[in-house]
């Protein structure tokens, strides 16, 4: 198939592109688009034959259950089955937004979005194009990030293309995704609201909002055995081809650590990248260094963190060191992506 790529503008959208991409997830089609977190690759949330093919599109185990994005919060009552006070005061605080809540699901949604789970994920995004096309298509809206299984996020249409052209009918391009991370995914479908996925919405902006609020387990532990309540974040993912390792540490000590593995690597012939920071970048001797942007602003980071995974891959690294990052707002949910792009591998200096 012919994947047709529609640039659009969020100064002037132009509905007759939005009617088409609507009209193509009403039959049964895909269409991927921007959010402003990362790219999301939709198909009809309430007709498992667009799930199916959702799932064949990116080669994602089909136990990984789908994000479900409406355009209109009361939208959320008619496929969950309660909804909680505190989801509601999460909801009136944080949507539209990058912020996803687990409710118990009714029928209507079928089990192959929901990966087999009586659970389902809901997403209110706020960016503009996305909303107009969940409208236009009728509602309900599965879609996980647009990249192939087990690859780096998508964050702009030419990502998205480099993964799956060929294999959907249509990409709406609005430009880069400024949050660059996914949502944040809390479960909210009993008693304790639990954090299964850290992102820009951060425990602290929830607990000012609800009060307690807690995290899996999974999310903060040093190693990767620990399973996931969120089944999606048990895969290997974000990874680019060459190994990853993280160095943490004392800025200081991180760059001559870098700097020492770099000539290591390079004595056994291997080329080297480098995920620097625009404070460090000239720091590193040798090596092919990329900057994430400044540390003294995390948004950068977060912006840049899967573009810059990606980048390394169309050059013949072997292997690439990046710096770490704290683990205060942003820099949690930055460093769970990390870590799992890394496989766990941390060298402590
Ligand atoms: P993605 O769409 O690529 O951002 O991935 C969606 C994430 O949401 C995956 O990690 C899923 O496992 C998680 N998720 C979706 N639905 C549920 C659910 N009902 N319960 C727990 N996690 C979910
Ligand atoms: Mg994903």
């Amino acid at each position: 198939m012919e994947t047709q790529i529609r640039k659009l503008d969020y100064a002037a959208i132009d509905m007759d592109i939005i009617e088409k991409a609507g009209r193509i997830l009403k039959e049964g089609g895909l269409v991927a688009f921007p959010t402003e977190t990362v790219y999301g690759l939709g198909g009809n949330a309430l007709n498992p034959a667009s799930s199916e093919k959702i799932y064949a599109a990116k080669g994602r185990p089909s136990d990984n259950p789908l994000i479900v994005h409406i355009s209109e919060k009361d939208d959320v009552y008619q496929i969950a089955e309660q909804v909680s006070e505190r989801a509601k005061q999460l909801m009136e605080a944080f949507w539209p937004g990058p912020l996803t809540l687990i409710f118990s699901k009714k029928a209507l949604v079928p089990d192959k979005t929901t990966g087999g789970l009586s659970t389902v994920a809901v997403r209110m995004p706020s960016d503009k194009i996305a909303r107009a096309l969940i409208r236009a298509s009728g509602g309900f809206v599965a879609a996980p990030s647009a990249n192939a299984s087990g690859r780096p996020s998508t964050t702009t249409a030419a990502h998205v293309a480099e993964d799956l052209s060929g294999r959907i009918e249509m990409i709406l391009d609005g430009g880069q995704a400024v949050i660059g991370l996914e949502s944040t995914i809390v479960d909210v479908s009993e008693e304790q609201p639990v954090i299964l996925r850290p992102g820009v919405i951060t425990r602290a902006m929830m607990e000012s909002v609800i009060g307690p609020v807690e995290i899996d387990r999974a999310v903060i532990a040093p190693d990767s055995h620990v399973k996931p309540k969120a089944p999606g974040m048990k895969y290997r993912h974000y990874a680019p081809k060459a190994s990853l390792t993280i160095v943490e540490g004392e800025t200081k000590d991180v760059i001559e650590a870098v700097n020492r593995l770099s000539a290591e690597a390079a004595a056994e012939g291997k080329r080297v990248g480098i995920m620097a920071t625009d404070e460090t970048a000239g720091c590193y001797g040798m090596g092919l260094v990329r900057s994430l942007g400044a540390r003294s602003r995390e948004e950068e980071i977060s912006m840049h963190l899967f573009e810059v995974l990606r980048s390394f891959d169309e050059t013949d690294v072997d292997c690439i060191y990046s710096e770490s990052f704290g683990d205060a707002a942003i820099g949690q949910a930055i460093m769970n992506r990390l870590l799992k792009a890394a496989g766990h591998r941390v060298i402590e200096v």
